[in-house]
């Protein structure tokens, strides 16, 4: 079948330094899925669903009343299968579509999305799938349906989170397709509002699994800098210390609370972040493709060090 297909394609060099923290990758494309398993990487982090849309180049919605629900649903199949295929049994996070008006505005029947000023803090996220729930639906029934066919390795979570009343939401839309969250598959989200990180306590209360931090988002969003914005890129800093503080925040009430925890933004792909990521005890973290195996042999290293110190500790 299927999956025992793309596990003889993929090659991926053994790991010959192994850590206790999972180091991952980020899949933006379905395409890159061979070239990224073959990093060795421990599973996917982030797989990002806009490209999959993207690559039809027609807008969801036309699909949608065009061609109908059941085409949208195979779109999402087909470019989740791909990474699934590659990665199996290694887990893969799907996370659901986080389309800024502006990056659909150029497919087909793409012109009827809305003009905002600002769409960076605009319609995006999970608050746009929550106004869009015919969308949501389909990713959630080709995640299901995947499932039903022996793709056990995939997670699921959703973007932009701002308050408890969206997991809710989500939760049971999930249950209206019939795939319910936390019992069938394994649901987390995304922390990558200040928002998100400062009411963490009632985001673990309602029930997650796991949560990724979005450090890209997260960091445009607490120094605001408009990551798109050229005239402000200088001042965008992912370690500037408030989204350090809030990041070390969010990690401690996770581990108080049994919840993972794990980064997917590109403060996973920067060495000194990682290193205080995985002293405070992240879960996972997970890189872009070419800073795996660096990122390894970060982690590896911080890890041992947290075990020689506390070695040296006990001598004391
Ligand atoms: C992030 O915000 O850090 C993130 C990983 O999501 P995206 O870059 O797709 O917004
Ligand atoms: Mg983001």
């Amino acid at each position: 079948n299927n999956m025992e297909q793309g596990q003889q394609q993929v090659i991926y060099e053994s790991n010959p330094i192994i850590t206790a923290t999972d180091i991952k990758v980020n899949v933006s494309m379905p395409e890159v899925a061979e070239r990224a398993a073959a990093t060795g990487a421990d599973g996917v982090g982030l797989l990002r669903a806009e490209h999959m849309i993207l690559g039809t180049g027609v807008h969801p919605s036309k699909i949608l009343n065009e061609q109908g629900s059941e085409a949208l649903v195979e779109v999402f199949i087909e470019g989740i299968k791909k990474v699934a295929d590659a990665f199996y049994p290694r887990p893969v996070t799907y996370r659901t579509l986080d389309a800024p008006t502006d990056e659909f505005m150029g497919l087909e029947g793409g012109q009827d999305e809305p003009h905002e000023q600002n769409p960076m803090m605009g319609w995006r996220g999970i608050r746009r799938g929550l106004d869009q729930p015919e969308i949501l639906s389909c990713e959630l029934k080709a995640i299901k349906r995947l499932r039903e066919d022996g793709y056990r390795n995939l997670n699921i979570m959703i973007p932009l989170v701002t308050n408890v009343d969206e997991i809710r939401k989500v939760k049971a839309i999930g249950k209206e397709v019939g795939l319910n969250m936390r019992t069938d598959i394994e649901f987390g989200i995304m922390v990558e509002t200040p928002a998100a990180a400062l009411i963490i306590d009632d985001i673990v209360k309602e029930g997650v699994d796991f949560v990724s931090f979005g450090t890209n988002d997260l960091t445009q969003y607490v120094i605001a800098i408009d990551r798109n914005n050229e005239f402000v890129a200088k001042y965008y800093m992912e370690n500037h210390p408030a989204v350090l503080k809030l990041i070390e925040h969010v990690i401690k009430i996770c581990r108080e609370n049994d919840v993972k925890t794990s980064v997917c933004g590109q403060a996973g792909s920067r060495p000194a972040i990682v290193e205080k990521l995985v002293e405070w005890g992240i879960t996972s973290i997970s890189s872009n493709i070419d800073a795996v195996k660096t990122i390894r042999s970060v982690v590896a290293r911080t890890e041992q060090k947290i075990i020689l110190d506390s070695i040296r500790n006990a001598k004391k």
